[in-house]
């Protein structure tokens, strides 16, 4: 009969995270379809091959190559060799430099595979990106050539429901029992993970903006049910998961139209199916749905009911009504400034953990239609206006306009490159690092932070959330996956706290 076997090379997609600490929809939804079919599987991450190519952790540091293996590790040469599939999925939208993962890069995907893996094994790339017919061309002639037998884009269960023609669109009603059957994923885990929860698919903006890889897709919105996200985080909740963010989709408060009691009775549904949960986050939202009626009676409910330490990121991308207007942004300057504010207003209390329960977070894009010589001034006094109104922003990234390929393909002159370092510099100083301060300020306690990596002789720790900011502990080995309470004694760079054990 034989076995397939799935290796992870993780996806970060503008609407989805498969980057440790988070698992991605894609690969879990391939373990569903394999149980569904009774079909022998294994689940593997790309940490796994590398562990078996003898990588190991440094004397000073751990190496994150490393550190998200399964509890397949020991065996990997001997599970590769006789595999009869192999799906490998991968897709990073941006080359970022992630705290205790690294995703590979082709070259080492084929390096690793032609080093384990037999001739004969039918070897299928499941790449994540890919929504148009270009993008797809480019991809396929980066791959290496004769690596896999096949090159799949979109959901990866649409591949095994054989469906041939609409790949990127949705399947809902097969997707129910995919979904809880692909729970028992977590048997292979070796590590805590947070797992990341379609809820949609498809922008409620018609046009979109115009460089999103949404709207890209051209897929019509739609919703699942809030009885078949229930059953499946519960699904995972019974095999030991705790950690869950809804954020596969684009908008989180269009769900069903920006629905507010079937938002309400969601969460009332996953709380009641799963009381321990200890993360329940969201991920992406649109300013133009919070400035509403039913935007903030959203937000009141989405702080009521996760966790805190949540987010709701906007993709505000330009403040500069040039850039706007050409790149068809969603939301006035006037809609950004007050659904901040409106965040603030049910979101900045503290929570249990020690952090606000619900901030904006703010996503700016370098090099948009539109662009000027007065984009950047447009973006610092927005960005001034928001530090003098006392609202609190926790998350800032700027990054550069990424082609539909993901980053890989951008190419950038070197002007322009420098421009963008000038961007991310000014932006950092003027308001990344003093709103850190305001977020987190000195002596402040924060509970529930896992100890993720140890680095040059200093332990890092963040919390199991989206976005979480970094803790680092100086000179001090913890013990990986341990929970430490904090206190702030400093910061270093726009993003990380120095602490203390408390
Ligand atoms: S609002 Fe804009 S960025 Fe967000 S999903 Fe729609 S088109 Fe994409």
């Amino acid at each position: 009969m034989g076995y397939d076997v799935i290796i992870d090379c993780y996806t970060d997609e503008p609407s989805g995270l498969g980057v440790p600490p988070f698992l991605s929809v894609h690969s879990r939804y391939i373990v569903g379809c394999l149980e569904q079919s009774n079909t022998e599987y294994y689940y593997l991450t790309i940490d796994d091959l590398r562990y078996a190519n003898n990588e190991r952790h440094f004397e000073n540091s751990f190496n994150k190559r490393i550190l998200n293996t399964t509890k397949n590790k020991e065996n990997i040469k001997e599970i590769i060799k006789n595999a009869k599939n192999i799906y490998v999925v991968m897709g990073c939208f941006v080359k970022y430099e992630y705290v205790s993962a690294e995703p590979p890069t082709f070259n080492e995907v084929e390096e690793l595979l032609n080093k384990y893996s037999n001739e004969k094994t039918n070897k299928l790339l499941f790449y994540s990106l890919g929504g148009s017919e270009l993008t797809r061309k480019s991809i396929r002639e980066t791959v290496p050539p004769k690596l896999f037998n096949e090159i799949i884009f979109g959901n990866t269960y649409n591949y095994f429901l054989g469906e041939t023609i609409q790949k990127f669109r949705p399947n809902y009603d097969k997707l129910k029992e995919i979904a809880v059957l692909s729970s028992n994923v977590v048997n292979q885990l070796e590590r805590p993970l947070i797992f990341e929860i379609e809820t949609a698919t498809g922008c409620n903006r018609n046009p979109g903006c115009t460089f999103c890889i949404e709207g890209m897709r051209g897929l019509p919105l739609q919703f699942r049910n809030k009885e078949d996200i229930t059953e499946e985080i519960k699904s995972l909740y019974n095999k030991g998961a705790r950690y869950f963010r809804l954020g596969r989709q684009p908008n989180f408060y269009a769900y069903k139209n920006c629905d507010v009691n079937e938002i309400e009775k969601l969460f009332q549904m996953i709380w009641d199916a799963c009381p321990d949960i200890k993360t329940l986050h969201i991920d992406n939202v649109s300013p133009h749905n919070v400035n509403t009626e039913e935007g903030e009676k959203i937000t009141e409910i989405v702080a009521k009911y996760t966790t805190a330490g949540n987010i709701t990121p906007f993709g505000i991308e330009s403040f500069d009504s040039i850039v706007r207007e050409k790149c068809n942004l969603n939301g006035s300057l006037d809609d950004i400034h007050k659904s901040i504010e409106i965040i603030n207003k049910y979101g900045k209390e503290i929570g249990e953990n020690g952090v606000p329960k619900l901030l904006p977070g703010i996503n700016i894009i370098y090099g948009l239609d539109g662009q000027n010589e007065n984009t950047l001034i447009h973006n610092l006094e927005n960005f001034n206006k928001i530090l003098s109104s006392g609202n609190l922003v926790r998350r800032m990234f700027v990054r550069k306009l990424t082609s539909p390929y993901g980053e890989q393909f951008d190419h950038y002159t070197s002007e322009e490159l420098k421009e963008f370092a000038t961007w991310s510099k000014s932006i950092e100083y003027q308001f990344s690092i003093p709103m850190l301060k305001q977020v987190f300020p000195l002596n402040l306690v924060i509970s529930e932070l896992r100890m993720e990596m140890y680095k040059d002789g200093n332990s890092i720790l963040r919390q199991m959330a989206t976005c979480p900011v970094r803790v680092v502990i100086k000179n001090k080995k913890l013990q990986l996956d341990e929970f430490y309470k904090v206190k702030i004694i400093g910061y270093e760079g726009n993003r990380t706290l120095i602490g203390e054990l408390v």
